[in-house]
This record gives C-alpha cells, structure tokens and sequence, in this order.
C-alpha cells in the first residue's frame, strides 16, 4: 500500500479552543487550520510538526464518533493516519490480508484528503487512517 510518512495524528480533545491555546502558548506550535468536518461531527484544528500534522478534534455533537470516544474514553490519541498513494487501492490491500475496514471506499475527510479507516480489531487497537491526496 506504499505508505510514505505518517500524515497526521488525530487527537480528541474536549474544548478545541482550550486545547489551541495549550498547542500554541506551552508548545509554541502554530495553528494553521480550523475546519469543520461535517460529515464526522467533528470542528479540526491543524498544526505542523515537521512532516506530520497534528489534528485536533472536538465533536460537535455527542452521537459523532469524537463524541462517543470521549465519553468512553476521555480526551486522548484517538487515531493515526498514514499517507498512501491511493486510499481506495490502500483499503483493498488492507481487506485482501484479513483487516476489518470501517470505510469500504474512501470518504472526503479534512484539507480535501481522500480517506478511509482501518478497524482497530484488526490493528491492534490502534485505530488507523490512511489518507491520499485526490488523483
Ligand atoms: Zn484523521
């Protein structure tokens, strides 16, 4: 499936703009993007580290997936999210050796990223994304 770097890593948090501010005035990092993913029930807010982005999630409402992560969880690491050449072809390779997919086909996700989700039964509970720009 060609994975080049890791794109980003997903992080729930509860209070995006709380959770800006700790990324921006303890960690001197920048955000660059806010973002709402409708489609996720999520608000995004981006930074970059180096190669890797991280992307912040607060839910917008509490069915959406962040919304339950937390409630179940508390704020943390919610996902990893590998850069593929091509999500759709990635996510066959992926279910041609055994992985359970949540996302049969890729879905449009935040910054126009195509992107599709691994379950984490079959990633050792590491939830995982893999991501391609559109062809
Ligand atoms: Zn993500």
């Amino acid at each position: 499936m060609n994975i080049s770097h890791i794109e980003h890593l997903g992080i729930a948090v509860e209070n995006l703009d709380e959770a800006i501010k700790y990324y921006e005035q303890v960690l001197g990092m920048k955000c660059y993007s806010i973002e709402e993913v409708v489609d996720q029930k999520v608000k995004t807010a981006f930074f970059l580290v180096g190669n890797t982005k991280i992307e912040l999630l607060e839910s917008t409402s509490p069915d959406g997936p962040i919304g339950k992560f937390i409630a179940k969880k508390g704020q943390g690491i919610h996902h990893i999210a590998f850069a593929v050449d091509n999500t759709n072809d990635a996510l066959k390779t992926a279910e041609e050796r055994g992985v359970k997919l949540i996302d049969k086909t890729a879905r449009p996700g935040a910054e126009g990223l195509e992107i599709g989700f691994l379950h984490p039964k079959s990633t050792l509970g590491v939830l995982t994304e893999l991501c391609s720009k559109p062809e």
